[in-house]
This record gives C-alpha cells, structure tokens and sequence, in this order.
C-alpha cells in the first residue's frame, strides 16, 4: 500500500511517501515557511536526488497542492497519478483520552479532534489544517490520524494525576498525557527484535532526546511513566523547553515580569531549556563544540540536561524494577555519545554500564553496553513515519 504520511505544523509540513509493502519511503519532503516569506518545498527521492520549488504557499492547503505536483511531476516526481496513493496517515499530537489507538478520520472523528484543540492550542489546529486540506484535495481517499499521546494511554491514574485538586482533571481534563508515543513504541519493539524477546516479558526506558525529549518507562510493552505531561512542555530539559519548573517560581517570574499567560508559554516553550541556560543554542551539536573550547554556559545546559536525564532514569528504574533495555534514540540520542555518557555516570549500580568504545562510534542502530551490564543499551534510530504508515494501512484494512 502507498500512503503518505503527514507531519502538519504551524508554518512547515513534513512529508513522505511510503510503500508499505517494501518498508521504504518513495520520497521524502519538507514543505516550509507556509504563509511567510520565502516559502519553499524540497523532496528527495529514493536515489537521494533532490527537487525543490519556490515560491509563495499561503496555506496548508496550498502546500499540500505543491506536494502533490512534486509527487507527480513528470521529471522530478516519484509516482505516475496521485491515484496511486491508497491513503494519508496524520500526525495528530494530541488524541486527549478519547483516541488509545489510531483512527479513520470521517465527520464525526474530525469534530472529535477539534474538542481536542483546547488541550494542545499550539499543535492540533496545524494537524488538522492538514488533515480537511486532504479531504477537500484527495477527495474517497482514506485519511488515518495518528496520535503522539495514544501509546501512553496505559499509563496508570497513580502515574497521570497531577497533585493538584481532583475536580480539575474531572473539569478541564487536565493530567498527564505524554507525547512522541509514536517513537517509544517504534524504537521498543526495534529492541524487542534485536533482542529476540517477547514484549510481554521486557522491561524497557526508552529517551527521545531531539529537539524536544521525553523518556518512557515500559512495562511488557506499555507505557507505564513518561516525562511529558498535559503539554509537551513537562520533563526533561530541551532545545528550547524548559522541562520540569517550579510552578510557583514561574509564577512569581510572570507577576515580576509582567507576562500574561501567552507570553509565559513561550517564555517556556521557546526561549528556555538549552538555549535558555546557555544563552548560546538550542542545537547540541554547537553546545558541546562550544563547550569544548572552554564556555561554560555552554557546558552548564549540556550539565543541567544530562542530570535531569540521569535522575529520570533513576526514578523510572525504580517505578521498573528491574529493565532489561535503555534504549536512545531522536538526533541527541541517537549521535551524541557525551550525554549518553554524562547521563549514565554512576548508573552502574543501577544495572547500566557503557562499552565506550561503542559508545563512542559504530553502527547507527548497536548495543553500547559493557558485556557484563545488567541491562542492555542501544541506540537505535527512530522512525515514527513508518509507525504512521503501518498504522494507517491497519486502519483502512479494518485491522486495527
Ligand atoms: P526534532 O526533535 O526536531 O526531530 P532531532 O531529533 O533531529 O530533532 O534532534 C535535533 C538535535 O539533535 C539537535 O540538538 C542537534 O544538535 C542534535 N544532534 C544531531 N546530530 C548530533 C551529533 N552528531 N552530536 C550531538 N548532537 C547532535
């Protein structure tokens, strides 16, 4: 089945187009800047050769247009007639608790999605935009939302309910939901395989160290714990999110900064974290470059991150018990051997103990653990478009 899978954000739409039956992306693109200037869309194919067009793409509709004519282009393109795709899996960031798995998108789900806007103003209302472009451009062609919070639904009310009073979560919805489900799932079951295990019978932590993180605690399968809570804003420290913060400090920050509540979410949300400590970047590639030539702001937020990491290891070891895998995976998790050593640092005891060597270089998916280690370590890189595809293809089979 062909099935193009869609990532819809505020101003940029990622995209590829999978062949489910070969587990290989036909294309793969970014359509950004959407509504601004200088819009551009970019393609690669299988071959790795690259298409772009430029120019200007007022909306998500339009940009999904874009990307259908690239799709089909008769020189730059990768399929003859946009017929060919069977059906279009969406990322939806937040499914509240109503969506535990993923769905056919007809009327009644889309409405459903849209009472779901109140619970992650800064990301549903994009994947939506995505999701009614498809339906007015493809029309009879099946759509499928998939959602970043459905693998955490399992996570017991012990693990979800915030200590604040019980009325709200009854009132407003308001506990912890967690995100980036669709990358915990993938990466653990990769696990599952390289260990040759049954799912049931593993415990696992899985961190998601991108731009934004989280890390999972899974129990045969399930997620039992993860550190994003009501929004992607709770947890570890980030590129440009916060993580865990004293409420209380933030607001007394808001009432002797005079911020209103729009102006603290992005305070949180996008100038705190990496780029908030270090005052330099939220990228940890020029962190760690610039921690290496001696500035210690720089090497401060890469401290901060890699021991709030630490401690949440620690906490979900102990929620475990006992874990049999840890497992990195996103563009820090996946590459950077100085916070996978940094955040594992007197873990031995608790069961991790790195190889170095391997640590430090190999194979993008390997095993970095000693191999006297209680628990085995990987890295393993995510794909949660594959995860959207295989989901999707489910859905419109009748299988999921
Ligand atoms: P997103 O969450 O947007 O998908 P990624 O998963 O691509 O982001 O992660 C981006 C982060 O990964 C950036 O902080 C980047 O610096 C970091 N990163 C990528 N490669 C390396 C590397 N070789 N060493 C350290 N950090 C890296």
């Amino acid at each position: 089945m062909k099935v193009l899978v869609l990532n819809s954000g505020s101003s940029s739409i990622k995209y590829q187009l999978f062949d489910t039956d070969k587990q290989s992306a036909l294309a793969r693109g970014i359509a950004e800047r959407i509504g601004l200037r200088g819009a551009m869309l970019s393609q690669t194919d299988e071959k790795g050769e690259r298409a772009t067009l430029a120019g200007e793409i007022i909306d998500h509709q339009q940009a999904i247009q874009y990307i259908i004519a690239l799709l089909i282009d008769p020189d730059r393109g990768v399929i003859k007639d946009i017929q060919e795709v069977d059906a279009i899996g969406h990322r939806v960031v937040h499914g509240g608790e109503k969506f535990s798995k993923s769905a056919a998108v007809n009327d009644e789900i889309l409405n459903e999605l849209r009472a779901c806007v109140d619970l992650a103003p800064l990301h549903n209302p994009h994947n939506i935009k995505g999701i009614e472009a498809c339906r007015s451009l493809l029309p009879g062609k099946p759509n499928v939302a998939v959602f970043d919070t459905a693998f955490h639904l399992t996570m017991p009310k012990s693990a979800y309910i915030y200590g604040i009073p019980y009325i709200l979560y009854k009132r407003h919805g308001v506990r912890r939901y967690g995100f980036h489900g669709t990358s915990h799932y993938y990466v653990s079951r990769r696990a599952r395989d390289l260990m040759e295990v049954d799912i049931e019978d593993v415990n696992m932590i899985t961190c998601h160290l991108g731009n934004g993180s989280s890390i999972t605690a899974i129990q045969g399968g399930k997620s039992i714990d993860t550190s994003m809570g009501f929004t992607p804003t709770e947890g570890l420290i980030m590129g440009t999110r916060s993580g865990d913060v004293d409420t209380a400090a933030m607001l007394h920050v808001m009432r002797r900064e005079d911020l209103d509540s729009r102006e603290a979410t992005t305070l949180l949300n996008k100038h705190s974290g990496l780029v908030g400590i270090s005052g330099i970047s939220s990228d940890m590639r020029e962190l760690e470059s610039e921690a290496a030539d001696g500035n210690t702001r720089a090497l401060l937020a890469i401290d901060v991150m890699t021991y709030r990491l630490k401690k949440y290891i620690a906490a979900y070891t102990g929620a475990l018990g006992k874990v049999d895998a840890l497992i990195f995976t996103g563009g820090i998790g996946e590459n950077s051997s100085l916070v996978r050593e940094k955040a594992l640092v007197g873990l031995d005891n608790l069961g991790f103990k790195l190889d170095t060597a391997a640590n430090e270089k190999g194979e993008p998916e390997r095993l970095i653990s000693a191999a006297d280690s209680p628990s085995k370590i990987y890295t393993i890189p995510t794909n949660e478009e594959l995860v959207i595809a295989f989901d999707t293809e489910r859905v419109v089979n009748g299988e999921l």
